[in-house]
């Protein structure tokens, strides 16, 4: 270690603490553009991850955020079983104010320029016809409308990740994974809430439904024969599942207190407010939780499918094979008596490495 004392908080200091292979600071005064491109690990293929684009209130804390979110794809990739690396993009901007056509084209090119280690995909902030303006300046973009190519909105394919995973939750839990009669509670009824909802109604489960828009609430629960509730209700409703697809950070110590489900397990990204403190409350309380990052994977599947040139019943299929990578992580879980979420992190985490030592021998 040559840095001093001083550089601990350095650039190249926090590349070692998350392990990062690269980073890129793309900027150019013409357009506006100042964007941070990080890639965590290319051992199982080209780092895949969208781009953010945020009103950052410093150049630190947008460092921060593409070197967490970057890694975090590493690892969705990896648990999934995909031949894909973690990376990720941030533009530093106001996506309402700063936003347009030349900046896009000016990022496209920076992406063009890392020949295909990075392939990005809309985020937060970005929107399909941003990536088609990049997609006019590299190939190294994915998610793009069906228009034009791509494999268009990747709520179907999420909601059916997410519907296999609770199906292996319940195998696990109660010997079976049949829905029918089982109360589940889907907060936040936005494009993968929907689906989820339709899923879950198809096999007779009765759905419990919240959301912060009232009017879509009522519409949806007509449709499907579901049950509208109060938002705040759901952690206190008697239930078998609780499936958050709106926010993050809604498992916390007083939500999970007050929960009496035996099964968690939805779409929204970070949904334990803190990983180690909530994951090993759930463990001690007796709950399953299948690890968001791994049953929320079928929008990555389906920019997977999209670069690998697969058909949508090819990328269900992807979807599908959550079911068994949730049961895995589960009966690590169990085995091991470590919160899901760190079995799953283990699991990932060995696959890089038994991967990284193949690559390494001819
Ligand atoms: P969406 O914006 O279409 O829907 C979100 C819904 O949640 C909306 O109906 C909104 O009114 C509701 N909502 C917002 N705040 C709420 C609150 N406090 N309480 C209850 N409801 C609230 O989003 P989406 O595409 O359906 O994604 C849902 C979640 O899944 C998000 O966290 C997203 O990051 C995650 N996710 C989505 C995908 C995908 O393919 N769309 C993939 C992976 C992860």
């Amino acid at each position: 270690m040559i840095l001093s004392q001083f550089e601990e908080h350095s650039v190249f200091s926090q590349l070692d603490t998350f392990g990062h292979q690269k980073l890129v600071y793309c900027s150019d005064p013409g357009t506006g553009l100042k964007a941070i491109i990080a890639i965590h690990d290319t051992t199982l293929g080209p780092a895949l991850g969208g781009t953010r684009m945020w009103p950052y209130k410093s150049e630190s804390e947008a460092l921060h955020d593409v070197l967490r979110l970057s890694r975090s794809m590493t690892y969705k990739a990896a648990i999934t079983g995909l031949n894909l690396g973690g990376g990720k993009g941030v533009i530093i901007g106001d996506s309402r104010l700063h936003k347009s056509e030349a900046l896009m084209r000016r990022y496209g090119r920076f992406i063009e320029n890392l020949n295909g280690s990075f392939i990005t995909a809309e985020e937060v902030g970005t929107n399909p016809r941003d990536m088609e303006y990049i997609r006019m300046e590299t190939k190294y973009v994915t998610g793009v409308p069906e228009s034009i190519g791509g494999s268009g909105d990747p709520s179907p394919v999420t909601a059916r990740g997410v519907f296999m995973g609770i199906k292996a939750c319940l195998k696990e839990c109660f010997g079976n994974d049949s829905l029918a009669g089982k109360a589940i509670a889907v907060q936040g009824i936005g494009q993968v809430g929907e689906n989820l909802v339709s899923l879950l109604r198809n096999e007779n489960a009765k759905v419990y439904i919240s959301d912060i828009n009232e009017e879509r609430l009522a519409q949806i629960a007509q449709k499907y024969g579901a049950i509208a509730v109060a938002n705040n209700s759901v952690f206190d409703l008697d239930i078998d599942i609780y499936s958050p697809c709106a926010l993050g950070a809604t498992v916390n110590t007083e939500t999970i207190n007050r929960l009496k489900c035996s099964i968690i397990a939805g779409s929204a990204n970070n949904q334990l407010a803190d990983e180690v403190v909530h994951g090993k409350m759930l463990l001690e309380k007796g709950i399953m939780y299948a690890p968001d990052y791994l049953i929320n994977a079928g929008g990555l599947i389906n920019c997977y499918s999209e670069i690998a040139g697969f058909n949508k019943k090819k990328t269900f299929q992807m979807a599908e094979n959550i079911y068994e990578a949730t049961r895995k992580v589960l009966q690590k879980s169990k085995q091991e008596n470590i919160p899901a979420n760190e079995a799953a992190n283990k699991i990932a985490e060995k696959r890089i490495e038994d991967i990284r030592k193949i690559k390494a021998s001819y």
